[in-house]
């Protein structure tokens, strides 16, 4: 049976905007050693602003409003900032079918004036499985997105996010509650990964990785955590569902990706405040305390 002050454990916790699936998960984050976060709309505010469009030819707004319109459906952090940058009305009528690929981007098909256009609109690796090459070009600091129709190589698009606001106090707050190892994962390219990595001064970053990956990764670290002591995924729940199920705490934060992240995950942080987790700490110390 569950003591009652665990019900006052979890009733607290709501009143801070933290919603728990069950006491056990209140009990775990009374001791935890890693901390785990995903970068994009975690850590970060996944709110990108577009830094550059480099179009191979035509202009700049053509080449955004072909990525918007191929984006339309897309919830991802990144299609919702290339939608606000082209700042005009998508003809959703234009769109035919569209495909998601995790930690790729996205294929879609656009219809008009008799042309049907193939696109991709993703990152390197997916340019790299679809068989387009990329021009070298200078190293810019950023996320970037390429664009390319049926096989051509139309041009790229960079993106740049912030970090938000009450992650390095919510880290700092972390390490005085004894965890011990903080690390980030993510799908953005390592360099991304690692200059947000060193700007945190988190114990380790892993970029360039794809869903999947993840959940490597989170295994790998559970075998490395200290005994009787528990790892939390902290994530927004796009891409990250099947991460937020293996942990042994699964946390999701934010505007909440999707009804699947919900369901994965054991905590739900309904703020986009990552401060929030030295609450539910707190709470669950307090809690562990009144029962014993
Ligand atoms: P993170 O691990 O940082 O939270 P994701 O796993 O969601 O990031 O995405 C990883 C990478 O996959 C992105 O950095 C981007 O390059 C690419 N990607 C994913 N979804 C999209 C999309 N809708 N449009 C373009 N690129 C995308
Ligand atoms: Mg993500």
């Amino acid at each position: 049976s569950v003591p009652l002050s665990f019900f006052g454990g979890l009733g607290a916790a709501s009143r801070h905007g933290i919603l728990m699936k069950g006491s056990n998960y209140l009990e775990a984050m009374a001791s935890l050693d890693t901390v785990v976060f995903d970068k994009t709309g975690t850590l970060t505010t996944g709110k990108f602003r577009v830094t550059r469009v480099a179009p191979v030819e035509g202009t700049e707004e053509e080449l955004l409003r072909l990525a918007a319109h191929g984006e339309f459906h897309s919830n991802h952090p990144i299609a919702l900032s290339v939608k606000e940058a082209y700042g005009k009305p998508v003809d959703e009528t234009l769109i035919g079918g569209v495909e998601e690929i995790a930690g790729y981007g996205i294929r879609a098909e656009l219809k008009e004036e008799g042309n049907e256009q193939e696109l991709y609109i993703g990152n390197a690796r997916l340019m790299e499985q679809q068989g387009i090459t990329v021009p070298a070009q200078e190293t810019v600091s950023g996320t970037s997105l390429y664009v390319a129709d049926s096989g051509r190589y139309l041009g790229s698009i960079t993106i740049s996010d912030t970090i938000r606001e009450d992650v390095p106090m919510a880290l700092k707050g972390l390490r005085e509650a004894g965890v011990r190892k903080l690390v980030m994962l993510t799908g953005d390219k390592p360099e991304v990964g690692q200059a947000v990595g060193e700007q945190l001064g988190l114990d380790e970053v892993h970029g360039g990785l794809l869903p999947g990956d993840k959940v490597g990764k989170v295994e790998e670290l559970l075998s490395r955590k200290r005994e009787g002591q528990n790892l939390a995924f902290v994530g927004d729940g796009i891409n990250d569902a099947p991460v937020l199920a293996r942990a042994d705490v699964g946390i999701a934060m934010g505007g909440i990706g999707s009804d699947a992240a919900v369901e994965a995950a054991d905590v739900v942080i309904m703020t986009d405040e990552p401060s929030k987790l030295i609450d539910a700490i707190a709470i669950a110390r307090k809690t562990a305390v009144i029962v014993k």
